[in-house]
């Protein structure tokens, strides 16, 4: 019998290995914020320079930073990370070309019975697990995306950010901080557009 609990003990070690496996995290090295790959940008180093990794391709050492403007010009001063001004360029366009695209993605859908406004509805639509997917502007005050963070902890949902609420309440012709997006295959429909432009 010890040894059945025992092995049974040990499978159920090796799921949740597995599934921490499956969900690597990564740091950004400018604010050491953690998260999934494609919040980031990967930075590799090739022939003893760094270069922006848009495809996440390169087999070599490399690191990761938010796709944030802030990010992006905390590591233009990093000292020990010396990139070429062109590559910070590149990062800078897309962000540019990320921002643009998923308020195109949920304009044709800004009238859908299938959002949540607001802070509270959208904490209360995690928690009872319906709302899967949040799209949060980065200029709302820290405490909430803090809060949503935590939030991820327990709850299983995916965040995009965009960097501005203006460009939410310019798309929804409303006052909102954040938005919940509650219907499974709209869901689906919205992340696997961001990933194509992700690559
Ligand atoms: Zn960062």
């Amino acid at each position: 019998m010890d040894t059945v609990d025992g092995k049974n003990l040990e499978n159920k070690k090796n799921d949740k290995m597995d599934k921490e496996k499956s969900k690597p995290e990564r740091m950004c090295i400018c604010c050491r914020r953690k998260g999934k790959k494609s919040e980031f940008f990967r930075i590799s180093e090739q022939n003893g320079k760094y270069i922006f990794d848009r495809e996440m391709k390169v087999q070599a050492r490399g690191f990761y930073v938010c796709k944030t403007n802030e990010c992006v010009e905390r590591l233009s001063k990093n000292r020990k990370y010396k990139i070429e001004i062109e590559q910070l360029v590149k990062m800078l366009e897309q962000i540019k070309f990320e921002k643009k695209s998923i308020i195109d993605i949920l304009k044709p859908m800004k009238n859908s019975e299938y959002f949540v406004f607001g802070i509270d509805e959208t904490i209360d639509g995690v928690k009872k697990g319906k709302v899967k997917l949040l799209i949060i502007p980065r200029d709302i005050r820290a405490k909430y995306i803090e809060e949503f963070e935590k939030l991820k902890e327990n709850f299983n949902f995916d965040i995009i950010f965009v960097e501005k609420k203006e460009e939410l309440i310019r798309l929804f012709s409303r006052d909102v901080n954040v938005v919940g997006i509650f219907n499974k295959k709209v869901i689906k429909g919205i992340l696997s557009k961001v990933e194509v432009m992700n690559g």
